[in-house]
């Protein structure tokens, strides 16, 4: 099924930042999604409308109209939902008054050229904004640390609140639960900053124009041109070089023999 991402997208940017030009080369080919990506859907649509009822919203139930509904997609959304809510209630020891927003949309366009994308739930208290996203997948365990994705999230998110709330921390949380999965990484809102203008910044200007040096490593398979690309090859190559090396001097057991 064709979709329409952001070239520069904040999931894909484990990828560009590292490889910048893959970027250029993976827009040439259509989008597809996968049955994981579109049961991930399904799960994230149970997901907002369980928290929001939880919040107390009155919504329809979406669950019949999901394609890759099963008992498993019902308890982890159950589990994700208490989470938030329980987020929500640490929150508010703190902070009478939090602001929770679920399904935002995030402009990070400050750093990232047309850079935008959705949090799942962001909680802002006081000092401190939350960032929560939702992990269906079981495939790749995912850490919040350092984990680019959710600081591009952040970052949107602070270009939402900053000014009107005095943000000093952000709290990153990746929420896994086919994995037991639970992973936060918490940074100074300056941190953050500074990470966006030397790292995601300069690294995202190359990619929109195509710029800067292949390189290929473990981001590589979410890399549509990997298949194909000379440059993963090669790595390929020398890692095989590598796994084959032969020593150059004879080993005790064939000198023996
Ligand atoms: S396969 Fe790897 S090295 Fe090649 S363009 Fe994609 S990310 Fe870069």
């Amino acid at each position: 099924m064709p979709t329409k991402h952001a070239v520069l997208s904040a999931s894909s940017s484990y990828r560009w930042l590292a490889c910048p030009p893959s970027a250029k080369e993976c827009a040439k080919l259509p989008d597809t999604s996968s049955e994981f990506a579109r049961q991930g859907t399904d799960a994230h649509t149970l997901c907002e409308f369980k928290v929001k009822t939880a919040l107390g919203q009155k919504l329809e139930d979406p669950t019949k109209s999901l394609t890759y509904f099963d008992e498993e997609m019902a308890e982890c959304t159950d589990e994700y939902a208490q989470f938030v809510m329980e987020c929500l209630a640490a929150a508010k020891v703190s902070c009478k008054d939090p602001l929770i927003m679920i399904e935002q949309r995030l402009d990070f366009s400050k750093w990232v050229p047309g850079g935008f994308g959705t949090g799942d739930c962001l909680i802002v208290a006081d000092d401190t904004l939350t960032v929560i996203d939702y992990k269906h997948g079981l495939g790749v365990l995912v850490d919040a640390e350092k984990n680019p994705q959710m600081m591009c999230y952040a970052l949107g998110a602070l270009n939402l609140f900053d000014g009107i709330y005095d943000i000093r921390r952000v709290s990153m949380t990746i929420f896994q639960p086919r994995r037991d999965n639970v992973s936060t990484c918490t940074m100074s809102k300056e941190e953050l900053l500074q990470w966006a203008e030397t790292v995601l910044k300069p690294a995202a200007e190359l990619a929109a124009k195509g710029e800067g040096e292949y390189k290929a490593g473990d981001h590589c398979r979410f890399c549509k041109i990997k298949a194909t690309c000379r440059k993963r090859a090669e790595y390929n190559l020398e890692l095989a070089r590598y796994d084959f090396a032969v020593p150059s001097t004879l080993q005790d057991e064939e000198i023996e023999a």
